[in-house]
């Protein structure tokens, strides 16, 4: 097994670290974040499991991560993210860990977007010799596939020589995903195309790194079960075709397992045979603080209505300290992630060399 210094990875570190979760039968749990709170219970949960991880934001995530009161929000949403990755810059490696750096889904309107932050990554390689980020994901899957490829290619041609991947999607992922996507596609759009893939492939491995989500009936957000039915075969498909048509080894494609939450843990345990190496959760994650946070908000009301309790004059400042409630929401969120590195089969997989400042007995 290589080792990898802790901290965010890019490059050749990022390469080796998709090829060990791929080799090892294992995904990383790539999880949307919002804020510090967040972030650290991400890299609070990856250190505790240890195991690697993937930090991503969306373009409301980044624009909130800046401050909803910016008044240019798409300002907001690259400052968001640039301040979010110079956050977890600066901690990834005192929690022992690596960090794939990411964002999540970027259509047709947010190309400007993913340029705008490539920019950033730019100007930090020229100053500092490393990206903001490890990766970008473009999602046009709504777009048609000549559009979607080509553009796709236009961007990893600027990220692939700062040792950065790009995330394509191919077939469109159902449900909603903060304001991309759709709750009314065709059910065939629900499946990729294992001849879609074999054109991605074709087209973009020569240019650099990239990673598919391929659509084989998930859907973000958790619904009623029934609506629509995973199919991970889709995803062995693709791959046969690749490996077949380009004599390449097992699974050539990277994939990402998008709409994870509410899954079933069958369905996640197959996919990971066929080649898929990160798992998102949001929803599932989301209520998890919620419900830390409303739990502590219900069991102590008063703390919430009044700093001094009107009848025995009770001071109620421990209560109403915001570092008590958002620490529940943590500490819930985090367990809900003790669980997701446990389906990914990824506990304990840590490839980070640790340079946390070891405990003396
Ligand atoms: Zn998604």
């Amino acid at each position: 097994m290589s080792n990898l210094n802790a901290g965010v990875v890019w490059g050749e570190d990022y390469k080796t670290l998709v090829k060990a979760c791929k080799d090892g039968g294992y995904a990383l749990p790539a999880v949307n974040v919002t804020g510090t709170n967040t972030i650290n219970a991400v890299m609070e949960a990856a250190a505790k499991n240890k195991s690697d991880v993937v930090i991503q934001l969306s373009n409301g995530g980044a624009q909130f991560y800046a401050g909803k009161g910016m008044e240019d929000s798409f300002e907001a949403k690259v400052l968001g993210a640039v301040s979010a990755a110079r956050h977890v810059h600066l901690l990834a490696q005192h929690y022992g860990i690596c960090v794939i750096l990411h964002t999540d889904h970027a259509n047709k309107p947010l190309i400007p977007w993913v340029e705008a932050m490539i920019t950033q990554s730019e100007e930090n390689m020229k100053k500092n010799g490393v990206p903001l980020f490890s990766s970008h994901m473009l999602d046009l899957s709504a777009d048609d596939i000549e559009f979607n490829l080509s553009e796709s290619e236009r961007l990893l041609k600027r990220l692939a020589p700062l040792g950065m991947s790009i995330e394509i999607e191919l077939g469109v992922t159902g449900g909603e995903e903060d304001g991309v996507g759709s709750d009314e596609i065709d059910n065939d759009k629900l499946y990729t195309q294992p001849e879609d893939c074999l054109q991605a492939y074709e087209r973009l491995s020569q240019i650099g790194h990239f990673s598919l989500a391929a659509s084989f009936g998930n859907v973000h957000g958790v619904y009623k079960p029934g609506n629509v039915e995973l199919r991970p075969e889709i995803l062995k498909n693709s791959q046969a075709l690749i490996q077949e048509r380009h004599n390449t080894p097992r699974n050539p494609l990277d994939l990402v397992f998008h709409g994870g939450s509410g899954s079933e843990k069958a369905k996640i345990e197959e996919a990971l045979t066929y080649g898929v190496f990160r798992m998102n959760i949001d929803t599932d994650t989301q209520f998890a603080f919620a419900e830390g946070v409303g739990d502590y908000v219900t069991s102590n009301v008063k703390a919430f209505q009044c700093q001094i309790d009107p009848e025995d004059g009770t001071p109620y400042k421990k209560q109403y300290d915001p570092r008590a409630w958002l620490r529940k929401g943590e500490e819930r969120f985090i367990e809900r992630l003790d669980e997701a590195f446990f389906d990914l089969k990824a506990t304990g997989q840590s490839l980070a060399i640790s340079t946390a400042k070891t405990k003396v007995a």
